[in-house]
Formats: C-alpha cells, structure tokens, sequence
C-alpha cells in the first residue's frame, strides 16, 4: 500500500477540537488507500511551558532531564490523535520515539537521527493498522536515553519518517497555507508560492523563516523526499500548499524568491586584538569548543599592529562566548581590550536561486535600506543570498521594504 507522512504542528493540535479536525483529515487519506504516519507536535505553548519550568527549577540544566521533560508535550498530543482516530472507526496506534525506534545521538537538546528501523511500524501495519501516530521531536539516544531534535524538530522527524519508510509525500499541516516570499505575519503583501526548490527552501529556513526547520530541509534535499507545507485550517487539494521540489521542476523563477529574518541575533566586538598569523584561528577555535554558533564576521582595519574582530551569534550563545573568550585571553591565547555585546541587531536576508546568473541584487538591497536610513553593520554574502545585521528596531521596515522593492508581491 502507498504511505503518506502527515505532520501537525503546534498550532495545528492546539486543543481536542483541532485534535479532531486533524484526525478527520487523516481518516480521508486512509480512505483514498493510504497507509498514514502523522507526526504530531505538542499542543501550541506547551514546548515554551516546560522549558520555562526547567529554567525555573535549574540554571545548571542537565541536558538529559531537559529532553525528559520537554519531550513529553507530544507524547499527549500522540495518544490523543490515536484515541480520536479510533473513535472515527480508524485502526491507529501511538508510537514515542524510542517505541519505534527512532536511534539519534546522544547530543541532548538538538540530537540528530542517525537510524529508523522500519521493521516495527511494518509488522503493526501488516497486522491492520492503518495510521500510527508518533510523537514528533523526540529519539533515543546511543546512551539509551530520551533526545530530543531542537526547536521545530518535528519536522524533522516527518521527513525522516518519511525516507525510512518510504513514503510518497510529506505533508507538513501548519497554520499558513503554504510557504511565502517572506513571514505574512510581517508583510500583509507576501505571496505564497506554488513551488520552491530545496536550495532555496534550505537557505530561507536556515536564515530565520520558522516555517520548517532546517533539518528538515536538508534531509529531504538528501533522500528526494516530496516535501508539502499546507493549511491545517483548510480544506486540501492536489494544488494546495507549497511543493519543496528539485529545481528543474520550477517554470517560474524571480532573482529573488524570498526575503527572511532573524531576530535573534547578536553582535560581538574583540576589541584591540594583535594582527598577527594565528589569532583569528585561536579566536574562532574556542568559540567552536565552546559551542558558538558564529554566523557573520569582519576584521576591521588594522591600526598599529591591532584590530578589532567582529562576529554575530545567537543571543543565547552570548555568554557562552564571553565565557570562552575570557578562558582564552587568561590563558594567554590570545588578548583584547574589551568586549562589546551588541543583543539589539537582528539579521536580514534576501534568498533567490536567479542570483547565481543576476549581478546587482546586493547593491539594490544596500541601497533600499540606505533610502530608509537603515544603517548596515556586517554584511554576508553566497551564491543565492546576501544577508545583513542591522538595529533590530528596522526589522518590520526592511523586511517590508525589500519585499516591495524586489516586487515579490508580484506574480511573474
Ligand atoms: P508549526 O507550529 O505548525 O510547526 P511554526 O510556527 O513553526 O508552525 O511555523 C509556521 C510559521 O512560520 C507561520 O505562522 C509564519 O508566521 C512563519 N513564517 C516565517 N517565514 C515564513 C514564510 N516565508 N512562509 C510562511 N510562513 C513563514
Ligand atoms: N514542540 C517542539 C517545539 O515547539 C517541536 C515542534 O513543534 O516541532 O519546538
Ligand atoms: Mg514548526
């Protein structure tokens, strides 16, 4: 029989109503001859609380009891879909991650899959069970312990499932109807589009836009799964959504397919580091050790044998990186006058697979946020992006003006 992936967000299962109404769409997939697996989130805000309440109980958090704790929103969320099912007549079974199961490392908090043994699901499925639920987000670590995949990983999960098992499509159910050409909750103009292709999709996810999960992308580039983000709000359709596709499959192609966001972002000064061979790979080794995530970086112009190194990084990896930087300058490994965190920047991006063969996109953006006196603190570029960090108080105004300016409320 063919297999189906159904994933339902937070929103998307936020109370016993949405449950059900989720439910009814997996039941007509079962009647159109699917064999389904629908992977759930927690309930909406339910991820936030329990993080919220190990924050308040630790500030030390041992990174094993956090995945126990906040991996059980979805365990809910999975029994509830299953028993809603079975009240519609649908033979369905729950399914944790560790039940499967679902085998990732051992790196607590943002664990990655590294095996789904199929052979589980296949035996139920062979016994009469047409939909099993499993709860996403969540493994089993190498040290047999409870993971779970960072934040969004449920979508993660679906398309994993899907290659495992060897589904037909990933259906990914959210509360927008498909993916845009930036956030439509910032710009009332953004225009969803029928296809984008992985690349592309890949780049947008990774520089801010929540819609899936980075992860989530890269998998399904790497085993060719048909990826679809639609409404859980709506009735489907064979057109509905946005296929995450090849790119040869697209006709359309702007320069620009999107613009995107991130707000959390922060920007750090070295200040007065020796210009020397070496510093810059000291420097950037013990952020790497301690587990920085830099993003951006600039050396600035060398004064008498001294410069100042400046990168961006997550604002939670803020401390960690004055952490590091303050061992490696006790240590003798390298040496600065000071260090400035700047928490109020945030990062802009323009994404478009046109720009491999279009000059000239970089320079329109700088000079669209020039006119809106939008001043440019580190720029980045790629093959298909240009990003910017600019003060976090122009984030709605350039995202807004770079969407007009490109026309991607406008259909080609
Ligand atoms: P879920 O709970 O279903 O996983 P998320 O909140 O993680 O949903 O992702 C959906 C949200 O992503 C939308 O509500 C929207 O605000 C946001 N988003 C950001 N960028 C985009 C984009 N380019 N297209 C569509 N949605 C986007
Ligand atoms: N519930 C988790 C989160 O909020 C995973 C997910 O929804 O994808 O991050
Ligand atoms: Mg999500």
């Amino acid at each position: 029989m063919p297999r189906l992936v159904m994933k339902f967000g937070g929103t998307s299962v936020a109370d016993l109503e949405h449950i059900k109404n989720a439910a009814s769409k997996v039941k007509r997939e079962v009647e159109n001859g699917f064999e389904v697996i629908v992977i759930v989130s927690a309930m909406s805000g339910k991820t936030n609380e329990l993080i919220a309440w190990v924050d308040e109980t630790s500030a030390m958090v041992d990174a094993r009891e956090y995945d126990a704790i906040v991996s059980s929103g979805e365990n809910v969320t999975a029994g509830l879909m299953a028993l809603s099912l079975q009240e519609m007549g649908v033979p369905a079974r729950s399914w944790q991650g560790w039940q499967v199961p679902l085998k990732t490392t051992s790196a607590h908090g943002a664990a990655r899959i590294e095996e789904i043994p199929s052979e589980n699901l296949d035996a139920k499925f062979r016994q009469g069970m047409q939909v099993a639920v499993v709860a996403g987000f969540q493994g089993i670590g190498a040290d047999g312990r409870i993971t779970t995949l960072g934040r969004g990983g449920s979508d993660t999960t679906a398309v994993a499932f899907a290659a495992a098992m060897k589904a037909e499509r990933c259906d990914i159910y959210t509360d927008v109807d498909g993916v845009y050409t930036t956030d439509p909750r910032i710009e009332k103009n953004a225009r969803k589009l029928d296809k984008i292709s992985y690349e592309e999709m890949l780049e947008l996810a990774s520089l801010g836009a929540k819609v899936l999960q980075t992860r989530s992308v890269e998998l399904a580039m790497r085993f060719k799964v048909r990826l679809r983000v639609l409404s859980s709000f709506e009735t489907a359709t064979d057109n509905s959504g946005t296929l995450v596709c090849d790119e040869e499959e697209i006709m359309e192609n702007n320069v620009v397919s999107g613009v995107t966001y991130s707000r959390d972002e922060a920007k750090m000064t070295l200040v007065s580091v020796a210009d020397r061979p070496g510093i810059a790979a000291a420097i950037f080794m013990a952020l790497a050790e301690a587990g920085v995530n830099v993003d951006m970086i600039v050396q600035n112009i060398s004064e008498e044998g001294r410069t100042d190194m400046t990168f961006s990084c997550p604002t939670d990896h803020v401390a960690r990186a004055q952490a590091a930087v303050d061992t490696a300058k006790s240590s003798g490994d390298i040496n600065f006058h000071g260090l400035i965190a700047d928490m109020d920047v945030c990062k802009i991006s323009v994404v478009g697979i046109g720009m491999r063969s279009h000059a000239g996109v970089a320079a329109k953006m700088f000079e669209v946020l020039s006119r809106e006196g939008v001043n440019i603190k580190i720029i980045t570029t790629s093959e298909i992006k240009v990003s910017v960090l600019v003060d976090r108080k122009y984030m709605e105004l350039s995202v807004q003006a770079l969407h007009d300016a490109f026309e991607l409320g406008k259909t080609t």
